[in-house]
């Protein structure tokens, strides 16, 4: 079984998304897809997790929030009605009526990663697993190894396939805990560590470790292996 990982440009919108469909499918063995939220999809556009940082401290403020709102469930509804799939519509509406200046902050952030996996696992077909069900977090902060083990490796069925929202995870009380910023990476070790994967792949909107930045100089080789002290 190989552990996928895609990053936000790689779910920045709906030919990111058919990418991504296209690589899990070129390999059987993908069966375990973690997700992050949609990023930017050109220079100067917004990651959905930062708008929801926004749109929280516009909830605290008491600051008017619909054109921050439209601007988050618009991305959802324009990949799933490019991709031609049902989406999130209802559960965004259910957030939306929620939206208080009592909303818990790690929940509402990490409604980014969640409605990305459901939109794509909805679109390949993959059951959803909420990463709140898989990452245990102790009260310190820290995850709870032995216990995100034992949720991993029952929910996952060794021949499923799953999407899993990268990012985040829960408390023994159930409130969400996320991990530092980028840390849909981890969710995805996590997974892989636990299910004894074959592989972790961390797929990116590059072509690979490239030997310059390539804005800067043009044709830079790629590097073809890479120990972690070199990286
Ligand atoms: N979406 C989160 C962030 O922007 C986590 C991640 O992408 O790994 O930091």
């Amino acid at each position: 079984m190989i552990v996928a990982k895609f990053g936000g440009t790689s779910m920045a919108d709906a030919k990111q998304y058919r990418k991504v469909a296209e690589i899990v499918r070129a390999d059987p063995e993908r069966r375990v897809i973690v997700v992050s939220a949609p990023g930017k999809r050109f220079s100067g556009d917004n990651k959905v997790t930062d708008l929801l940082y926004t749109l929280y401290m516009h909830l605290q403020y008491g600051v008017p929030y619909d054109d921050i709102w439209n601007m988050i469930s618009g991305r959802y509804a324009e990949i799933a009605e490019d991709l031609g799939i049902t989406g999130v519509k209802s559960e965004l509406d259910a957030l939306k009526a929620e939206l208080s200046k009592q909303m818990d902050q790690n929940y509402l952030i990490s409604r980014g990663e969640f409605f990305s996996a459901k939109l794509l696992s909805e679109y390949i077909g993959f059951t959803f697993l909420d990463a709140k069900d898989l990452i245990r977090f102790s009260y310190d902060g820290t995850v709870d190894e032995e216990e995100t083990e034992k949720r991993i490796r029952s929910s996952c069925d060794p021949f499923g396939s799953y999407v899993v929202p990268g990012f985040y995870g829960s408390y023994s009380n159930g409130d969400i805990c996320l991990f530092s910023r980028g840390g849909s990476d981890i969710t995805g070790a996590y997974l892989t560590g636990c299910l004894e994967a074959s592989l972790y792949e961390n797929w990116t909107d590059v072509p690979g470790v490239l030997t310059a930045d390539p804005r800067i100089v043009s044709g830079p080789k790629t590097v073809e292996q890479i120990t972690y002290a070199e990286l």
